[in-house]
């Protein structure tokens, strides 16, 4: 049996879709990347048009699509604060229909199918650091809870796929994810450090900057999403996928000053609400199922995504909403 696949990777032109299809093309499979360009442009993949294992389909994954394919890596999504809550509305439906459009596709054709899920789906967590059995402290009517709730919901979509229909599913929990090719405008904290430090601008920290995150660096994010995706197990997650190194807000901002030689200054804004005050993943499981481990610290990490934003012309990125 030919071991090249037909794989869909629905988001395939955002930060990280775009690198898992660089992975997957050069590994020869025949890649289809759906894309609504929402909160990416085509500049992303533009390196792979012209190969022929490779095809770019622009399309709203609320909307069914017929397609057949032997796997489906769900990334469509908005992942950053700002972007997801521009239309809340929008965000949930792409998480709960999309997950639909892409379950049914599955089943008709037998396609295996894994879910991009996040550190989010343990809202603002008691449990620290966080394993996979903490079902989380998700306030559903807040501002995060159109991303939150509807990445919940494609969860259990899910599972009850694979339980009603024995459709072949994988679900990773994604934590903060960093790296060359993150949106410039996507308000996330490195993207918006790193460009602050380069204009010289004040550093925004939110609140006293004590609060923490655990920052992976996209590829080692890549190689935990492949590798759960070809994990002969059955194992069906949810994985904790991220770097278990956690850093506060405050220590972030020093470190992007000194690898950038910044003058900047660093200043303090409101907390946004429902702001999770601790997150680090347990990745003990991953470690387990799937030999699993990140490897690049945070410093080396910055400084690969501190010299891309360097290279970059910010003039060619468009801000996908008003309120980057
Ligand atoms: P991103 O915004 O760069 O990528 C998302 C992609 O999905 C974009 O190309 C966007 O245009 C596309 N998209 C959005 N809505 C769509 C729709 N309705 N139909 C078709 N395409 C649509 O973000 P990212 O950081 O690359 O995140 C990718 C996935 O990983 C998302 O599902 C996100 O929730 C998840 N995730 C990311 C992180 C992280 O730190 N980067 C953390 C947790 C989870
Ligand atoms: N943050 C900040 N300054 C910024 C952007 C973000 O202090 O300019 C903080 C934000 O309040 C949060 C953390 O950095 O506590 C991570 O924010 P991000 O939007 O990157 O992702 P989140 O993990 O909150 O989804």
């Amino acid at each position: 049996m030919s071991t090249i696949k037909r794989i869909l990777v629905t988001g395939g032109a955002g930060f990280l879709g775009s690198h898992l299809c660089e992975r997957l093309v050069n590994e020869g499979h025949d890649v289809i990347c759906l894309d609504n360009f929402f909160t990416s442009q085509k500049t992303n993949v533009q390196h792979l048009l012209e190969l022929p294992n490779f095809e770019l389909i622009r399309h709203d994954i609320t909307v069914p699509i017929w397609l057949e394919v032997d796997e489906i890596y769900n990334f469509a999504c908005p992942a950053a604060p700002g972007h997801y809550q521009y239309n809340p509305i929008k965000t949930i439906k792409t998480s709960v229909m999309g997950a639909i459009n892409v379950l049914g596709m599955a089943k008709r054709c037998r396609a295996k199918v894994l879910q991009a899920s996040t550190s989010e789906v343990y809202g603002d967590p008691e449990v620290h650091p966080q394993t996979e059995s903490y079902r989380g402290s998700v306030n559903p009517i807040g501002p995060r809870a159109c991303y939150d709730e509807g990445k919940r919901a494609a969860e259990t979509l899910f599972v009850d796929y694979h339980r009603t229909n024995r459709v072949d599913v994988r679900i990773v929990r994604i934590f903060n994810t960093y790296g060359p090719r993150m949106h410039p405008f996507d308000g996330r904290v490195v993207s918006n450090f790193i460009r602050q430090a380069l204009d010289g601008r004040d550093i925004t920290i939110f609140g006293e900057g004590d609060q923490t995150r655990s920052f992976c660096y996209r590829d080692d994010l890549i190689e935990g999403i492949v590798r759960m995706m070809n994990n002969g197990e059955g194992f069906i997650g949810p994985v904790n996928i991220g770097n278990p190194g956690e850093f506060t807000i405050k220590q972030l901002a020093e470190l992007v000053i000194e690898l950038t030689g910044s003058s900047s200054k660093l200043v303090y804004r409101p907390l946004p609400a429902d702001d999770p005050t601790r997150r680090c993943p347990d990745i003990a499981l991953a470690q387990e199922k799937l030999a699993w481990n990140p490897t690049v610290p945070l410093r080396d990490g910055l400084e690969k995504t501190i010299a891309w934003f360097r290279s970059i012309n910010i003039s060619e990125y468009r801000p996908p909403t008003p309120n980057y």
